[in-house]
């Protein structure tokens, strides 16, 4: 029997696409790879999940798991061989349980992320892992990416918020790895070996998530700033004057927000341009009077001690989305601006000023007029470094011409100041050879050998990570 016999026989032919119905699945959401897929497959239940794989075992088939296909590394869409099957997950959407007193909840692997949120918002409990494609994104990629987001600087990120995990291995077998423990010192952590691996070691079918209680009061404000170690000291006020309760810390550069002015004009930014703007969010379990006190406080003393020029605090829900807005808009606006180098870095959050100044002045001087779209995560030491072409340079050609160059100037120097070349998304295809460059010897060999021994032919996401 042919494979696509044997997958229609599995998952009944409508969850078999072919020719015409593959376009969607096969470029990535920057539209920068563009694949060729032997078929989609979408199946529908952990089981069929398992079927299709020993199909395609049995068949010798490479399989790309893909869930939102919102990743940025270039490792959700198939390679151009035409041979490899999409495996979909997004029929996989259930919320199976949640148990309140223990304070988690199991969901398959489909689920989009905002649809995640909102289950566990309707028993009035918070699942805090939060990032601007929440509403296309499944929580499946969220783990296979290790996804960190708005919120890591307070409750971790996709990692920390998973309790137990259900996989189907490479070769086709469901373990069943589902467990509300929070501690469970039985051996090797297995499930810790499938979040952040990327759909290379096997497919996430289902998750047991944790969830906390949902504050009482939750409030936003931006703030600029002349210059990023004002940013990094009032991070520490911030962390020192809200402990637990500062939940958001976001930097972004004068550039970006002007790139959000340009493609979204009828956004309203409330501050006057400055070099830096800071988006800082306290959510607090007490009172929202004591919180807003709290939180006023903060931003007097700021300004006092000469770190931030100005504030405005959101004085209502809407309000405090529209700020996010403003932020989330950046990799949209970017993206309109036209294609850029990116990079994904984190650093120690003392490091950063002095990255920043250096990296800058680098690559102005390797490339005159280049333009950065430089904002991120500053309260978990990330920042989102993106180098977009000078004005009136085609992308295409910059990238052509200019990638290798940049790349080397920026993670040089991420080296030099002790950092990693990917904070959140990952390595995919994008850094699959900056990983083997800079990872050391020993650290690769231990990857290779859990890649040899959880997929011996090689058949999950070939030519990823690895
Ligand atoms: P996909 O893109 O479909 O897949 C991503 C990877 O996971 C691939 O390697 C794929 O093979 C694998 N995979 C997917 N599902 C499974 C599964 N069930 N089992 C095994 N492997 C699987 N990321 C952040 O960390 N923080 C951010 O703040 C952030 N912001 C973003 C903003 C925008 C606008 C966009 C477009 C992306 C952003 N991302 C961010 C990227 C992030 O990696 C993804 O949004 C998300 O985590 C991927 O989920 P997905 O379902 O789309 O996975
Ligand atoms: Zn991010």
């Amino acid at each position: 029997m042919t494979l696509e016999a044997s997958l229609r026989g599995i998952v009944g032919s409508a969850q078999v696409l072919q020719g015409d119905d593959l376009a969607a699945y096969e470029v990535d959401w920057r539209k920068r790879w563009h694949g060729r897929a032997r078929l989609v497959v979408r199946p529908g239940s952990t089981e069929e999940v398992a079927a299709v794989v020993r199909a395609c075992a049995a068949h010798g088939v490479a399989i790309v798991p893909q869930g939102g296909n919102t990743g940025l590394v270039g490792a959700s869409v198939p390679d151009g061989s035409g041979t490899q099957v999409v495996l979909n997950l997004g029929r996989l959407n259930r919320v199976r349980e949640i148990d309140a007193a223990n304070l988690t909840m199991t969901v398959e692997a489909g689920c989009l992320l905002q649809s995640v949120q909102e289950a566990a918002q309707a028993r009035d409990l918070l699942f805090p892992l939060s990032l601007a494609a929440e509403g296309s994104c499944t929580i499946g990629g969220n783990l296979a990416t290790n996804a960190g987001g708005t919120q890591v600087l307070r409750y971790g990120n996709a990692r920390e918020l998973c309790l137990g995990l259900e996989v189907v291995t490479a070769d086709g077998q469901v373990w069943d790895g589902l467990s509300g423990l929070r501690k469970d010192n039985t051996g090797y952590d297995l499930r810790d070996l499938f979040i952040g691996s990327e759909g290379t070691l096997g497919i996430i079918t289902a998750a047991t998530l944790k969830l906390y209680p949902r504050p009482a009061a939750v409030t936003t404000a931006l703030a600029t700033l002349a210059w990023l170690d004002d940013a990094v000291a009032f991070l520490a006020l911030a962390r020192a004057r809200l402990d637990a309760a500062l939940t958001g810390f976001e930097v972004m550069n004068a550039f970006s927000l002007e790139l959000v002015r340009r493609h979204f004009p009828q956004l309203a930014q409330p501050l006057p341009p400055a070099g830096w703007t800071v988006l800082l969010e306290q959510s607090a379990g007490d009172g929202a009077t004591l919180a807003a006190q709290r939180f006023e406080d903060l931003l007097a003393d700021a300004f006092e001690r000469g770190l931030i020029a100005d504030a405005a605090v959101a004085s209502s829900l809407e309000q405090s989305g529209a700020m996010w807005h403003l932020r989330e808009s950046i990799p949209l606006a970017q993206s309109l601006e036209g294609l850029n180098i990116k990079h994904d870095i984190s650093l120690p959050i003392s490091r950063i000023p002095a990255f920043v100044r250096s990296t800058d002045e680098a690559l102005a001087r390797a490339v005159p007029g280049v333009r950065l779209v430089d904002f991120g995560h500053l309260g978990d030491g990330n920042l989102h470094y993106n180098v977009q072409a000078p004005e009136g340079v085609p992308a295409d050609r910059f990238l052509a011409e200019r990638e290798a160059e940049v790349n080397r100037i920026v993670y040089d120097a991420v080296t030099a100041h002790g950092g990693s070349i990917s904070a959140e998304h990952g390595i995919g295809a994008l850094k699959r050879d900056e990983l083997a460059q800079r990872k050391s010897p020993v650290a690769l060999g231990m990857m290779r050998a859990i890649k040899q021994a959880l997929d011996p032919h090689g058949r999950m996401n070939p030519g990823r990570v690895l």
